[in-house]
């Protein structure tokens, strides 16, 4: 079975940017599933994967600009301190915001005790994406998952998401490290 349209697609991925390091891989016996045409996963790898079979092996590039976008100047603000309340703060550090638009991951660039200079880019804004692909399963998707807007495999649970954005078309790359290891 092809990959296309209302097909649930299950693989493998190893990620890196142009430098060879590596960003984000699937574990061994757990692929990343997606409803295709769905715009779950960045366009660049959507469009990519369409027409690829089972069991096929191949390597994308991803222009910044088909993945998380150019890094946009603007983005970089300063907020004031209290707004972070007693969070100790680090360089580097990224933070989940809310604002009226849903979530967003900042990176926080540097901080004073009075002000925060934050990177509302994502942190793979800018970033050009090479990935190492093993497709492992192609099926329909079921009339819940077409319903949904989304893939049902491994452990997604709907309360779980009722939380994600669905027009949040990321895969989740080094975001997770705080999440507990199953
Ligand atoms: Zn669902």
């Amino acid at each position: 079975m092809l990959v296309s349209k209302n097909k649930v697609v299950s693989f493998f991925y190893t990620v890196k940017d142009d430098n060879g390091v590596i960003l984000d891989q699937t574990e061994s016996g757990k692929p990343f599933s997606y409803l295709h045409g769905a715009h779950q996963i960045i366009p660049g790898l959507e469009n990519e994967l369409e027409g690829k079979n089972i069991n096929d092996r191949f390597s994308i590039h991803v222009d910044a600009e088909n993945a998380y976008g150019l890094h946009d100047d603007n983005l970089i603000m300063t907020v004031d301190r209290t707004y972070f309340g007693s969070e100790p703060l680090e360089k580097g550090l990224q933070l989940q915001i809310q604002s009226q638009d849903g979530f967003h991951i900042v990176t926080v660039v540097d901080f004073t005790e009075k002000d925060v200079t934050i990177d509302a880019n994502h942190p793979l804004a800018g970033v050009n994406l090479n990935f190492d692909i093993e497709i492992s399963d192609v099926r329909e998707a079921t009339k819940e998952e077409l319903e949904h807007g989304h893939a049902h495999d491994h452990g997604i649970e709907d309360d779980y998401e009722e939380n994600v954005e669905d027009d949040d078309n990321d895969i989740e790359f080094n975001e997770d490290e705080n999440e507990e290891d199953n």
